[in-house]
C-alpha cells in the first residue's frame, strides 16, 4: 500500500546527514529542531500555533483536555472513522455520540450531527477522512448556533485546503477551535516513528495545550493543570522538517495517482470512484472506491493473487465495536455507514507510484471487473 523505502531513498543524503547531526548535538528532546519544525509547519499551514506532541491520538486527547471538556459532556463524531478519534473521548470520561456519515464524501453528515445535539453536547469532532475536508462551512455554522467546540481530526488530511463560500481558503485542521494531526510513518507527512501535533489560532488555548502536553506546567515544577507527557523528539522533528519541504510534491504525486485511477475507472459500473467535494481539495491519504454489485472479498483475493495490495478502511463501524456499543444507537440510522463498511476498498496510494505500477494495478482491477 505504501513504499516508504523509495521515498526515503530520494532524500537519503539529506536525512542521513541531519540524523547524525542531531545525534551528535545530544539535544534529543525539545531541541532546536522541534522549535524550527513547529514554526515552519505553522507558516506552511497559515495557523498561529503548532504544538507538537507524541502522536495523533495524544493530540486529540490534549486538545479535548485543553478545551476544558468535563466528564459527562457529550462529544459528537462520525461512526465511520479510525478508532483513535472515539477512544480519547471515552478515555476522558466524555460521552462519545456517534453519528452517520455522508455516503458520497465519507465525512460527517451535517443533518445527523445537528439531530444528535442535546443539552449535554459540548463539542464535535469532524474527521477529514481519507484526505478530504468534511463539510466545515455547515459544521461550523451548526456548532456556533449551539455553542459547541470544534476539534478537527486532520490526521489524514494535512495540506488539504477548504474554500469557504466567501472565498477564504483555509488548511485542514486550522478552521475549528483546534485541529490535530498525526505524523505516523504512513500518513501524508510521516516521520520515522511516532509524532503528532495540535493546531490553533487561539493564543490562550495554545498556552493551555502547551502546558497540558508538558505535565501541566509552563514554569518547571509549577503544575497548574493535570497534564500528560507527550513530546515530539528531535530526530522526528528533523526528519519532518526535511519532508515538509517536499510535502507539496508528495501531495501532487498522490493527486496524480488518484486522477489516473479516476480516468481508468470512469466507465466501470462495478465500482464507484471517490467523489470530490467542490469546497475541498483532496490530498488522498487513501484512494477509496465503493464496490457496486460485485463481491468485495473476491476482488481483494483476486488482487492479492496478482500482487496488488488493497485494504478495507474500515470494516466495522465504531457503533458496532464492543467497546463503544450503546443503546442510544438502536434508534439511529447508520445505513450509509454500515453500507460503506461493506463496500469500500482502498487501492495502493503513496508518493512513489510510477505510471507502470498504476497501469498494472488498473489492469488487474479491470481484469477482475470484466471476468
Ligand atoms: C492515524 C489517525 C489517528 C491517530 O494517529 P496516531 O499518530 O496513530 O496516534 C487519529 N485519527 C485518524 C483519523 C487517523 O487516521
Amino acid at each position: 500500500m505504501v513504499n516508504l523505502v523509495s521515498q526515503y531513498e530520494k532524500i537519503q543524503t539529506e536525512v542521513d546527514q541531519k540524523i547524525l547531526e542531531v545525534v551528535r548535538s545530544s539535544q534529543y528532546i525539545n531541541g532546536p529542531e522541534v522549535k524550527s519544525f513547529s514554526e515552519e509547519l505553522s507558516r506552511f499551514l497559515g495557523v498561529k500555533h503548532v504544538i507538537p506532541c507524541a502522536n495523533g491520538t495524544d493530540a486529540l486527547q490534549i486538545a479535548m483536555m485543553a478545551l476544558g471538556l468535563k466528564p459527562g459532556d457529550e462529544v459528537i463524531t462520525a461512526s465511520f472513522t479510525y478508532i483513535a478519534t472515539v477512544e480519547v473521548i471515552g478515555l476522558l470520561g466524555l460521552v462519545p455520540v456517534l453519528v452517520e456519515v455522508d455516503s458520497e464524501t465519507f465525512n460527517l453528515d451535517v443533518n445527523a450531527f445537528e439531530a444528535a445535539i442535546t443539552e449535554k453536547t459540548k463539542a464535535v469532532v469532524p474527521v477529514h477522512l481519507y484526505g478530504q475536508c468534511a463539510n466545515m462551512e455547515e459544521i461550523l455554522r451548526v456548532a456556533k448556533k449551539h455553542d459547541l467546540k470544534v476539534i478537527e481530526d486532520a490526521a489524514q488530511a494535512i495540506d488539504a485546503t477548504y474554500t469557504f463560500s466567501n472565498g477564504d481558503a483555509v488548511k485542514a485542521g486550522c478552521m475549528g477551535d483546534v485541529g490535530t494531526t498525526s505524523f505516523f510513518p504512513s500518513k501524508n507527512l510521516g516521520c520515522y516513528g511516532d509524532g503528532g501535533a495540535v493546531f490553533t489560532n487561539n493564543d490562550e488555548l495554545a498556552i493551555s495545550i502547551r502546558q497540558i502536553a508538558n505535565h501541566g506546567q509552563t514554569v518547571r515544577y509549577h503544575h497548574e493543570n493535570i497534564g500528560v507527557n507527550s513530546r515530539l523528539d528531535s530526530l522526528q522533528a528533523a526528519v519532518l522538517r526535511i519532508k515538509l519541504g517536499h510535502l507539496k510534491e508528495y501531495t501532487e504525486a498522490r493527486q496524480f495517482a488518484a486522477a489516473y485511477y479516476d480516468e481508468a475507472f470512469k466507465n466501470e459500473t462495478g465500482l464507484l470512484t471517490p467523489k470530490r467535494d467542490a469546497k475541498s481539495s483532496h490530498v488522498f491519504h487513501q484512494y477509496t472506491i465503493k464496490t457496486n454489485g460485485i463481491d468485495r472479498n473476491e476482488m481483494q483475493n483476486f488482487l492479492a493473487s496478482k500482487n496488488v495490495p488493497s485494504m478495507i478502511y474500515y470494516p466495522i463501524p465504531v457503533h458496532k465495536q464492543k467497546a463503544y456499543m450503546d443503546e442510544r444507537y438502536d434508534a439511529v440510522d447508520f445505513s450509509s455507514t454500515d453500507a460503506l463498511c461493506e463496500n469500500v476498498i482502498s487501492l495502493p496510494m503513496q508518493t512513489e507510484l510510477s505510471e507502470i505500477q498504476l497501469e498494472y494495478i488498473v489492469s488487474k482491477v479491470k481484469e477482475f471487473l470484466n471476468k
